[in-house]
């Protein structure tokens, strides 16, 4: 038996049922579960003194392409509107093999984890020279973040009108075989699973129709997850009209792509029937408001997919589309944007991290995370409340609106994963030289 307590922290934001806050409360973790909170708790393991900070649930990342920390701020992708900024990084994107994936995995996982995020999913859809899904869960096991892979896949290249270069694409048959050998080896379907695998076509403008249609129903015989992207912008809407003669949200239902096992991206501009048709079949979103703004993509309907009852998580997205991968900022961005778009009193702090942590637990179907509550996993992340960011705030809600922007301590399954504002699992610093040499040779 292994216990760590966090004990005496400022305030505990549960995001529990109850939305519960504790004043000078405890948590006690026990075997990678929240055993017990209250005050005065004890413990014979490790004390974690939490005096001057803030006690949050881990955050939950729904979308992330990790690959892409190796492609930030390329030149030429900079500027360029989302079917541009493609066409510009697929021939980058074609020169990665394993090692690449790996060690981009292992920066964009510890950037996450540094910004409190302790589960994440990944949109990993081209495997170029020898490539696989298992290099990228291999990297999330040694960061030690609990890791939704998602195999993702492109099968229609330019010369059949399609966007990606033919060599990036894969036969569907393939990718359907592929699917199956990573669902078989690393799919766990168990509570405080700390893998999952989904399946994850990249977008309706990159495979079949067909495909679209296999992937959910094979994703339905093995009882896993899927994701895509939907309805990013104002091209996706009129290619979808264009080659589909439908609207995307239509086009996800026609396919099977809609209910509580399935989260879409962005979903920037879907329309009122649309956001009706996913809060009744339970499809989730994965909002990515850094993304939106940096693509020019426009302001997702949060407050309205949230007002009709659609589950709603944050995700950072791909480095190349928001160059920062800081999962609090997110929250903060969502915030703001909804403000943007509705006025002042559209959406709180606290409603942001709500979404931020139990909100992206949903969309991943993890009932067992993103809350602070007797018996779910220990997925915790705790804030520094007396730093130069929010000296001088009283409500916790600074947090967000804020600062700080970078975690004190996190655990996963009551796994100490960051320490005093460090990494504790890998050598990032060796890390970053090798990311840094991989993307020289990209750049030459
Ligand atoms: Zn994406």
């Amino acid at each position: 038996m292994t216990e760590t307590l966090i004990k005496n922290a400022d305030i505990v934001l549960t995001m529990d049922d109850a939305r519960s806050e504790l004043k000078g409360a405890d948590v006690l973790i026990r075997d990678g579960v929240i055993a017990e909170i209250g005050q005065g708790l004890e413990t014979q393991g490790v004390t974690v003194h939490a005096k001057g900070r803030i006690v949050t649930p881990g955050l939950v990342n729904t979308h992330h392409h990790l690959y892409q920390t190796l492609t930030r701020a390329v030149p030429g992708a900079q500027d360029a509107l989302l079917f541009g900024w493609l066409q510009r990084l697929y021939p980058i994107w074609s020169r990665f093999g394993p090692e690449e994936m790996f060690i981009s995995a292992q920066v964009g996982l510890a950037e996450l984890a540094l910004s409190g995020c302790t589960l994440t999913s990944d949109h990993l859809y081209l495997y170029p020279n020898g490539s696989r899904l298992d290099d990228t869960i291999a990297a999330a096991q040694q960061v030690g973040l609990r890791f939704h892979a998602t195999r993702g896949a492109m099968s229609i290249g330019e010369s059949d009108g399609g966007l990606p270069p033919d060599a990036l694409v894969e036969d569907e048959k393939a990718i359907l075989e592929d699917s199956i050998r990573v669902i078989d080896a690393f799919h766990d379907p168990n509570p405080g699973a700390m893998v999952r695998v989904g399946v994850a076509p990249c977008s309706p403008f990159s495979v079949s129709r067909d495909l679209m249609r296999d992937a959910a129903i094979l994703a339905r015989d093995k009882g896993v997850m899927m994701h895509t992207h939907l309805a990013e912008n104002d091209e996706d809407i009129a290619y979808s009209l264009e080659k589909f003669g439908c609207r995307p949200g239509q086009y996800a239902e026609d396919l099977g792509w809609t209910g509580d096992d399935v989260w879409h991206a962005h979903c920037v501009k879907l329309d009122g029937q649309e956001i009706d048709l996913f809060a009744r079949s339970r499809t989730g979103v994965a909002h990515c408001p850094c993304s939106n703004c940096r693509l020019g993509s426009g302001i997702a309907p949060v407050r309205e997919m949230r007002d009709a009852g659609v589950n709603v998580g944050l995700g950072v997205d791909g480095s190349a589309s928001n160059d920062i991968g800081n999962l609090i900022g997110e929250a903060r961005q969502t915030l703001l944007l909804q403000r943007v778009k509705n006025g002042a009193d559209a959406m709180s702090a606290r409603e942001a991290l709500e979404i931020a942590t139990r909100g992206g637990a949903q969309v991943l179907g993890r009932d067992d995370c993103g809350q602070i509550a007797v018996g779910k996993r220990a997925d915790i992340a705790i804030w520094d409340a007396q730093t130069v960011e929010n000296a001088g705030s009283w409500d916790p809600a600074a947090m967000v609106l804020a600062g700080p922007q970078k975690v004190r301590d996190l655990f996963v399954e009551g796994r100490q994963i960051v320490a005093d504002g460090q990494l504790a699992t890998i050598d990032l610093g060796a890390t970053i030289r090798r990311q840094n040499d991989l993307a020289q040779r990209l750049a030459n």
